[in-house]
């Protein structure tokens, strides 16, 4: 038996941040303003599975009130989340996301996400796929003022 599940999280870019997506480091003059460590791209993972699992999502899981979660490492989040699958029988069969960005170019980092995502996910890094976008110069996004990432998952059970 399968589940599919959608994720999608916006973070305002900031001077002064780090960005980081899909745990890695990326070198960029403005970083995710949030009150972990603003990786979009792990937090649209860790809805996407939370919501195949109709399991509310990442807010209700790891509320910003918390001080357990200021500057939390979201792969950490991610972790957990993967670990409440397996408890409810499920595990991920693969994922695809997006990420949009409007500089830098996000190609050179690609392939260390989608290792370090494979990793946290129990997964091949076959199996977890990345994509880069910008948002042409368009709205939040193509004007640098934010980073968006969007995420499917599908489970499968244990
Ligand atoms: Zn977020």
């Amino acid at each position: 038996m399968f589940r599919i599940g959608i994720g999608h999280d916006t973070h305002r870019l900031a001077q002064g941040r780090p960005l980081i997506l899909g745990g890695v480091v990326v070198e960029s003059e403005r970083g995710a303003e949030g009150h972990s460590d603003a990786d979009a791209l792990a937090h649209a993972i860790t809805d996407a599975i939370l919501g195949a699992l109709c399991e509310g999502d990442i807010g209700a899981h790891f509320p910003d009130r918390d001080p357990r979660w200021k500057d939390a490492d979201s792969l950490q989040l991610l972790a957990r989340v993967v670990w409440l699958a397996g408890q409810s029988g499920y595990k991920v069969v693969n994922v695809d996301a997006n990420i949009s960005l409007e500089c830098p170019r996000l190609r050179p980092y690609i392939q260390e996400m989608r290792e370090k995502l494979a990793h946290v996910l129990s997964v091949d890094e076959a199996c977890v796929s990345v994509k880069a976008k910008t948002g042409e110069g368009l709205d939040a996004v193509g004007e640098g003022r934010a980073v968006v990432a969007q995420a499917i998952v599908l489970l499968e059970r244990i």
